[in-house]
């Protein structure tokens, strides 16, 4: 795993330029500031995000205005540790938290890092410059994000922490889930996820949403009970869910949770809906007194989600489908993008074997 001496001084990144132009370049290797670690990347997990940039040359309100490196679902080996003698040493197997809290002087809960304002995301375009993301094999990374990874945790498990950590922040947002009937909306990767940590959370009935039978089999795959397609109504209302998880981001799915919801249950939205209003039966969510929530990113939920990845208590394989060499990057993201033949894709940037 990279003796100390061999440090590259070029590395293959996926770089997304604007939409419909994403290249995989060969670049310098970022020389690493005395807080961050020089990081050996094995996988980074395409994210919906990813697939925005590449396609629209945006991510909701965040516009690419300079070529940006992609990715923040990342994990490695620290190759050489930060100078400043923070963070864990050389050798150690990591998986990256992408956040920087925002120096933003508006209000937020102080325990919820997350709603800061000027928080920064690898990979993000929200802030100008942007922040580069990890999707290269070499990539500097402040060793504050880095979270070493427990024996006998492999890298490619370990390659679902951070969406898992979206998810069970998700699920956490509902509140107590144990013995309650649960009901997710989407089931791609976060709402595949969100069906693995219910289970695990002791959700006494899970039942998967989805447009496509794939997501729906690997939904089965990590705990959901029963599944059902997007555009049977009448089956997804008389759920009469407990607790919902809305996953899709798109003002259907929003309608189908609200209206899944039994009386006096909660929605959580972790579906990032587009900006601007979006149609949907509100009056529904007042007269049946629905708690509708909303799940932006995560906190240091990351932390138990790798320990409950170790003990082998949150399993989510199921959820990885493809995996490709960094070289065909591009080809990964056309599967990554759609969602009726993939689930989960995976990049792999280790050098191929000899
Ligand atoms: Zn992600």
């Amino acid at each position: 795993m990279g003796g100390a001496a061999v440090l590259p001084a070029r590395t293959a990144a996926v770089v997304a330029h604007a939409a419909g132009d994403l290249r995989i370049e060969d670049m310098p290797v970022a020389v690493p500031r005395p807080d961050e670690a020089l990081i050996e990347v094995a996988f980074g997990g395409i994210c919906g995000s990813d697939l925005h940039y590449w396609m629209h040359g945006a991510a909701g309100e965040s516009v690419l205005r300079a070529p940006m490196i992609l990715g923040h679902e990342i994990v490695g080996t620290v190759i050489r540790a930060a100078a400043d003698g923070s963070g864990p040493g050389a050798g150690t197997a990591v998986a990256v938290h992408p956040a920087t809290p925002g120096p933003g002087a508006a209000r937020y809960p102080e325990d919820r890092p997350n709603l800061s304002p000027g928080c920064t995301y690898l990979g993000s375009a929200a802030r100008y410059p942007h922040t580069n993301g990890a999707f290269s094999r070499y990539a500097a990374l402040p060793a504050r994000m880095l979270r070493p990874l427990p024996a006998g945790l492999e890298l490619r498990t370990a390659a679902l922490a951070e969406p898992a950590a979206v998810a069970w922040h998700a699920v956490s947002r509902a509140g107590k889930v144990a013995g309650k009937t649960a009901l997710v909306i989407g089931s791609g990767p976060i709402g595949s996820l969100a069906v693995a940590v219910l289970k695990r959370a002791g959700a006494r009935r899970i039942v998967a949403v989805d447009m496509h039978d794939r997501p729906l089999e690997i939904a089965r795959a990590v705990g959901a009970d029963e599944v059902l397609k997007a555009d049977d109504a009448e089956a997804i209302e008389a759920v009469e869910a407990d607790v919902v998880i809305e996953s899709s981001g798109n003002h259907h799915g929003l309608a189908s949770a609200i209206k899944g919801a039994v009386r006096g249950g909660t929605v959580v939205m972790v579906g990032l809906l587009p900006t601007g209003m979006q149609p949907v039966p509100i009056s529904l969510a007042i007269t049946r007194e629905l708690q509708l929530r909303g799940s932006f990113r995560f906190n240091d939920e990351i932390d138990e989600v790798i320990a409950a990845l170790a003990d082998g208590s949150l399993a989510v394989d199921p959820v990885v489908t493809h995996t490709f060499p960094v070289d065909q990057g591009l080809e990964a993201f056309g599967v990554a993008r759609n969602s009726a033949e993939s689930g989960k894709v995976l990049l792999d940037f280790r050098p191929a074997p000899e």
